[in-house]
This record gives C-alpha cells, structure tokens and sequence, in this order.
C-alpha cells in the first residue's frame, strides 16, 4: 500500500517528468502579506508570479505545500473531527503553469495521474466546470469522461477571485463518489456538503482581469493554478473513505489512544480525530515561527491548542498530552519537513507549557460550564455573559465553549457574548478616562476599538486572498 509519504512523491515525480520545476512549500505564514492569516493554497506562494510582478526561470511549477485553515476566510476548524474530508492543516499537491499550458493540458494531466498513473476507477469519478465555460467541458468530453457526469456550475464554487481586483476565472473540480451507503449528494445538489461525493482536486484557469469599475477582461498571460488535498487522494488510494483512516493520520490516532489508554475506534474516536489535526496545526505553526499569544496569528494557535487540550481532557487524561504526541508526528512527516524535526525542542517546550498553565483554569471552567447548563432549560441558549466570563476569567476561547456545547446540541448567545465584551470594553475606558490620562487613552481605546484588543480580526475582512 502506497503510503501518503510515496504519494506525495508520485505526485512531484509526475509533474516534474512533465518539465515542471519541483518548488519546496513556502512557509505557513506568508512571506510580506499582513493582510493573510496562513498560506491556505499552493498559489500563495506563485501570487506574483500570476500577476506577472515577478518573473521565474521557469514557467511550470508544482509543490506540496503546508496549508492551514483555521481562520480568515478560509475555516475548517469547525469541521475537524466531524467530516471525513477536513483537516486544520493539510497538504496541498499542486502543478502551476505561468502563461504556458492552458486547459488543454491540464485536464489531460490531472486525468492521466489519478487514472492511470494512481489507478483510480473512472466510472466513479466526476467533473464540475462552470457553466458557461464550454471549453473545458469539451476536453473532459475528450478524454472520456460522458457527458451525464460533468456537471455545470452556475455559482461562485466553480468561479475563482484572487481578489475583487485581479486575475479570475472558472475552475473545475474532480469529485469521486464514494458510493450510496455514505450519506451525500453530487456537487450542485442540496446534499452536497455530505461526505459520499468528495472533491478531489479544483483545477483554475486564470483567463481574466476582473477592474474596480466591474468590467473584465481576458489576461495576456493565461494561467493554471491546482490544488489536490493529499489526505483525500491518500484516502482513496488506500482504500478509504475517511481522511483520518490513512496510514499517517491514523499512526497519530494510535498514538494519542496509546497514549491516554482510550479505544482509538471507540465511541470517544472525534476526540483523538481532533487531537491528530490539532496536533499537526499546532506543531507546524510553531515550526514556521508563531507563538501562543492574545492576538492574531498566535491567537489561533493559542484556539487551536485550547480545544485539543478539551479533547484531551475528555479522554481523560490527568497530564499534559499534546507534546507527548510530537514524536510521532516527527516520525511521520520529519523527514518530508525537516523544519519539523529542527523545531522539535521548542514545539514540545511550547505544547507543554501552554497545556500546563490552561490545565486548572480548564477543569474549572468546565465546571462551572456544566453547572451552568444544568441550570438552564433543555433548548435554552447559554447566556453571553456565562460565555463570556468563561472567556474572560476562564481563558476560553468563543470556539471553545461552542465546541463544548455543539456535542450537547447547544449554542451560545453569540449576540449576548457580543454585549458583554462591549460592556467591559465600555468600562474599561471609563476607567481610563476617569485616571486623568485621557489624551493617551483615548489613542489607544480607539485603536484597540479598531483593531480589536484581544482578537484581531482583521484578517477575516480578506478577501479570497490564496483561496483557489
Ligand atoms: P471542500 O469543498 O471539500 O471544503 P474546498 O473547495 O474548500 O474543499 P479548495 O479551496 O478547492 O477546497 O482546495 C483545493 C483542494 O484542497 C480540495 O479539492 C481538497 O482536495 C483540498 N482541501 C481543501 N480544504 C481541505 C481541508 N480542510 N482539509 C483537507 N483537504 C482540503
Ligand atoms: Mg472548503
Ligand atoms: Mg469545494
Ligand atoms: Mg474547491
């Protein structure tokens, strides 16, 4: 069984068989762009070179790069545990081409690897294009693929923006059915975010210039840009439905059941779903350079170690877990991403001391959660203010207390959450202003007003920056 290590290199021997020039993964936090969270697609790092800004001395590229998708725009940690097809941090296997091949090849590409290069049954295969884009449907035609299985698209999932300005155009997306016994409709349907058809592979064709004045216009340069989940494709290699049922997720599984002495395929198997990709996120973000902090990009680190360590705590574990779990991750992608094994020390380090100093706040909060639930009636929303004191006092994250009440099929009262922060954010400045140091506080209430003083949020203002 080919193992996502082999795949990852089957995808890069391919294209780089084909004249493409093999590019290592850019960092996960961008390279000069403070207005992106994470690199979320392999064209983060190519955005550029699209737009003709930057030149190569070669003009077809592929990767596998490191994404994370847990805030801006782009957010999956919602989906973690829960989908079969979702993780915070994956790896993007992606060809690119600057101005040189257009649709008629990369159809072509794409279908040969994974028909005949990977093996993969055919008829169980689909394609989406864009409705109005008539070429691309003739060379699915053309490559066999019948008519009644490429569907046409007429919204915004087969229509990708770099930007509101910029370079645009239709893209198409490779779905496989993984058969009527999952529950799931094909892409356009209403059951389509179910898991029995899964998208594989989108594959863009820059071919326009959308102007601020709404006009759009074709590029000089036509470009392509695409992006391959290697869990997903791993998944079907190996015979899998699940993402996390492939040899590498399910070796951190295993790890985080050895670990706690809780059945990995048991009722409690989200929790070591969860724990496997946060362990991934948390450690490769630590690995590019963020740190646990209250604000922006360290603040979703901090989110993301926050809810693993609630996952740990319902599978019962007494100590620290997450940093327990690092050797195995090295083991599994160490040597693909040897910044990993670089930065073991500090991700460790990290881990633990971040999980040993939330450790007494947790229980308790948890507690005072439970308390608060059973006081309220069976469909009542909890109260903002108890969310909020649970994030103010409690150190927990809205995410948190929400992933908490989501196993109980409870919400928050995000609006009463809301309330509160405003309130003691109200009272705070009066606070201030009565101090005497009014000129300085103001300046600084008002930035903290505009930039928000715990959580930045300004990245989530982004606009499909990377998103293909
Ligand atoms: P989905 O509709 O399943 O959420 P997407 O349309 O958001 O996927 P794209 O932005 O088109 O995904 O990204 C290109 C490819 O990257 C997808 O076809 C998929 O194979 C993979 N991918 C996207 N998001 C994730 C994720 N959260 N975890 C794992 N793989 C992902
Ligand atoms: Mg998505
Ligand atoms: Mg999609
Ligand atoms: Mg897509």
């Amino acid at each position: 069984m080919a193992s996502l290590n082999d795949i990852r290199t089957t995808f890069l021997d391919y294209f780089g068989r084909n004249g493409h020039e093999i590019v290592e993964s850019s960092p996960l936090v961008p390279r000069n762009d403070p207005t992106m969270m994470f690199a979320n697609s392999g064209m983060v790092q190519f955005k550029n070179v699209f737009t003709g800004l930057e030149h190569r001395d070669y003009t077809r590229a592929a990767s596998s790069q490191k994404c994370v998708r847990a805030g801006g725009k782009h957010n999956d940690l919602d989906n973690v545990g829960y989908t079969a097809r979702h993780h915070t941090f994956f790896e993007m296997l992606g060809n690119f081409s600057f101005g040189d091949y257009f649709k008629n090849e990369a159809i072509p590409y794409a279908w040969e690897l994974i028909t005949r290069d990977f093996g993969i049954d055919r008829t169980r295969l689909l394609a989406t294009v864009y409705h109005t884009d008539d070429e691309a449907f003739e060379v699915w035609k053309k490559v066999g693929v019948p008519e009644d299985r490429i569907i046409r698209i007429p919204t915004h999932d087969n229509f990708w923006q770099m930007g509101p300005t910029g370079p645009c155009g239709p893209c198409t997306e490779i779905f496989y059915d993984h058969g009527d016994h999952i529950w799931g409709g094909p892409p356009g349907s209403p059951e389509e975010d179910g898991d029995r058809f899964i998208e594989i592979w989108n594959i863009v064709f820059m071919q326009n210039e959308q102007f601020a004045d709404g006009s759009m216009v074709p590029l000089e340069m036509q470009s392509i840009d695409t992006g391959m989940g290697l869990e997903r494709i791993g998944a079907l290699l190996q015979g899998k439905h699940d993402n996390y049922d492939t040899d590498l997720m399910r070796s951190l599984i295993e790890a985080s059941a050895h670990a706690t002495s809780v059945d990995p395929d048991g009722p409690k198997n989200v929790h070591h779903r969860v724990i496997a990709d946060h362990l991934r996120s948390t450690s490769f973000l630590i690995a590019d350079g963020v740190m646990p902090s209250n604000e922006g990009r360290g603040y979703v680190l901090r989110r993301i170690m926050r809810r693993a360590m609630r996952h740990a705590h319902l599978l019962g574990a007494q100590d620290p877990l997450m940093y327990r779990l690092v050797p195995a991750l090295v083991a599994q992608m160490g040597q693909a991403y040897p910044e990993l094994g670089r930065a073991q020390a500090l991700i460790t380090e990290t881990l633990k001391l971040e999980e040993e100093r939330f450790r007494a706040t947790l229980d308790r909060g948890l507690r005072l959660l439970d308390e608060a639930l059973d006081d309220l009636p069976e469909d009542a929303h909890l109260p903002g203010e108890t969310a909020f004191k649970l994030y103010d006092t409690y150190g927990f994250p809205l995410d948190l207390t929400q992933d908490a009440l989501r196993e109980k099929g409870r919400v928050v009262d995000v609006d009463g959450f809301d309330a509160a922060m405003a309130e003691q954010k109200a009272k705070a400045r009066a606070a201030w202003v009565g101090s005497g140091e009014t000129a300085d506080a103001k300046i600084w209430f008002d930035l903290a007003d505009e930039h928000g003083a715990t959580e930045f949020l300004g990245y989530d203002t982004e606009i499909a920056e990377g998103q293909i």
